[in-house]
């Protein structure tokens, strides 16, 4: 992998929210104010525009909670890089590790709190673990997006703790996060990115 399959997942991604905006638009609208999907595709348009994706431009264009949260992400995820001309999968690991311990870390939420971090850590665990066991890259990123989204359907019965959503208590129960959602997308497109570039 390089600096091409970043920019591929980028553009993978922005396709992706596209396609899911009014999913994503219905899912906040039902436990929050209905602007997660407007929210991704305005940050992740910016942020192909801006392609070597610069942090910065994510934070000031996503708006809502998840527009800091992506850009401390991607600015983590970022540093582990650096400007490193090609990576392999475990240092893909530190990559999606960092990003994940910078979204922990700026709006503490764990996992079963009903946030992107339901989709995001177990994604981050199942990628280590199976690249640990000698699993080829491809079907280690496919398990991980496997893993994001099974992550994603977990958030439908349990109540939000942490954003928006917690503000509905009880109500809150019984819809999917919109942000484990899109974040179930940003693994699936990091998979598909992976691949092509194979
Ligand atoms: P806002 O809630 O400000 O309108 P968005 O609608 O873009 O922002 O994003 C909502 C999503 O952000 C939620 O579905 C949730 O997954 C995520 N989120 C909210 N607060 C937190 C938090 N403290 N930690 C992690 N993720 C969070
Ligand atoms: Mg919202």
């Amino acid at each position: 992998m390089d600096a091409a399959t970043i920019t591929s997942w980028m553009r993978e991604i922005d396709v992706a929210v596209r396609a899911e905006r009014d999913h994503l638009v219905q899912l906040d609208a039902a436990i929050g104010d209905g602007d997660h999907g407007t929210n991704m595709v305005r940050g992740f348009e910016a942020v192909v525009q801006a392609l070597g994706a610069d942090a910065g431009t994510l934070v000031s264009t996503v708006g809502g909670a998840s527009g800091p949260l992506w850009g401390s992400a991607l600015r983590s995820g970022g540093r582990v890089l650096g400007e490193q001309m090609t990576f392999e999968g475990n240092q893909l690991v530190e990559v999606l590790s960092a990003a994940l311990a910078s979204v922990k870390d700026l709006g503490t939420a764990a996992v079963g709190d009903k946030t992107m971090v339901d989709a995001l850590e177990p994604a981050v665990d199942t990628l280590r673990s199976r690249l640990h066991d000698g699993v080829a890259l491809d079907q280690a990123l496919d398990a991980a997006a496997a893993a994001a989204e099974a992550g994603m359907r977990s958030t439908v019965p349990l109540q939000a703790r942490k954003g928006r959503a917690s503000y509905l208590g009880e109500r809150s129960v019984g819809h999917q996060d919109p942000g484990a959602t899109s974040t179930a997308l940003i693994l699936r497109a990091l998979q598909k990115a992976a691949t092509k570039g194979a």
